[in-house]
């Protein structure tokens, strides 16, 4: 392989139902200054049917060029056309680095097409950066339980790719004046090639939350002890309209589901004010929450480590100081 052919930082544009998901905008906000640092150009690569219109959207968001396969084959996602597409696209353009949101689908696209063009992977990374001498992308992700970040080089073999964490990268603020080159290419395989149809589409209605788009979370952890202590955090919660969050021990003791949970294994949140309360502050939870505008954190325990993320630290009883705050609250 002739590492030299490879130029371009490329980012998988993600969209369901023709809409752009957030995660391809903030990806393009990464991607522009790698691109920078490397002097070459951001492209994004977006696939779908009638989706054409949408792509001249990335431009505003830093995009330089976008590769666009518009086909009724890719309407829905499915592995099988998606990777053909995406494979074709490297193998004839040739990126030098490809990043994809780590969703499910772009998860199950990113392994698939590192298999099917022959290259490395590295998964659900939190930190991106290049080693511009060296021309290395440096692609980070927690290891070790998340008590170290490692990371992980691709030397050998090109693109060199990775998927990054939903909200963990900022979105740019889009400049809309900025223009762009739209290239259209043709998909390779026809339905009746492929072996796998989408017959319908069925929502989770049973989600009991959305943390990832809440501006105001109320988080609680094992400090908060029972149900009576988590209906308390929820009065909260009601009172300033917010979603309530959770570390994995509340989890774990059964007081709320995986849904609410914060932190490594579960998701990763970046509201407004990020409440933690009785949150002892393990670095798994940091890692989903230490992006918040804002953070308050309340212990009764002076030397928590939560307080080395909080903006704001109330050291004192939950059972007494959030009844206090809730009242305060609902009077504003
Ligand atoms: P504790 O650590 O038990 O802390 C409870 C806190 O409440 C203490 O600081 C205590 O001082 C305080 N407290 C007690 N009583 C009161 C009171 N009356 N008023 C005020 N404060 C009080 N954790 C996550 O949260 N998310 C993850 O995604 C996650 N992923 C993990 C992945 C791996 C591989 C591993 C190994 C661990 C992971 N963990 C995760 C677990 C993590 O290491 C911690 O065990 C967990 O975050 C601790 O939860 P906690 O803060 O609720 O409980």
């Amino acid at each position: 392989m002739n590492l030299e052919e490879y130029r371009g930082v490329w980012v998988f544009i993600e969209q369901q139902e023709g809409q752009i998901i957030d995660v391809g905008l903030e990806l393009l906000g990464a991607g522009r200054d790698l691109a920078d640092k490397l002097e070459v150009d951001l492209c994004g690569v977006l696939l779908g049917h009638n989706v054409k219109d949408s792509a001249k959207e990335l431009f505003a968001y830093g995009a330089d060029k976008v590769y666009v396969i518009d086909d009724p084959v890719l309407e829905k996602y499915r592995t099988e056309t998606h990777m053909t597409a995406v494979g074709d696209l490297v193998r004839k353009y040739k990126p030098e680095i490809f990043i994809y949101g780590a969703t499910s689908n772009g998860k199950d696209l990113a392994s698939a097409v590192a298999t099917e063009v022959m290259t490395g992977l590295t998964a659900d990374t939190t930190l991106l950066d290049v080693n511009v001498e060296k021309r290395l992308f440096e692609a980070s992700r927690p290891a070790f339980g998340g008590n170290i970040m490692a990371t992980i080089l691709c030397k050998k073999h090109r693109p060199q790719m990775a998927t990054v964490r939903p909200k963990v990268m900022p979105k740019p603020e889009p400049d809309h004046t900025r223009k762009g080159e739209i290239i259209e290419e043709k998909i390779s395989i026809k339905e009746e090639d492929l072996r796998t149809k989408v017959l319908e589409i069925v929502r989770d209605m049973n989600k009991a939350v959305n943390l990832e788009d809440a501006d105001v979370i109320v988080a609680a952890g094992k400090g908060i002890k029972d149900e009576k202590g988590f209906a308390m955090v929820k009065e909260l919660a009601d009172v300033l309209n917010a979603t309530v969050g959770a570390s994995r021990d509340l989890v774990e003791a059964g007081l709320c589901g995986h849904d609410h949970q914060v932190g490594q294994t579960g998701l990763t949140v970046t509201p407004k004010i990020y409440f933690a309360i009785g949150i002892s502050g393990a670095v798994q939870h940091v890692v989903g929450m230490q992006n918040s505008e804002m953070i308050i954190a309340i212990n009764n325990d002076p030397e928590a480590a939560i307080f080395n993320a909080a903006h704001y630290g109330i050291v004192a009883d939950a059972f007494e100081i959030v009844p206090m705050l809730t009242e305060e609250f609902r009077k504003a």
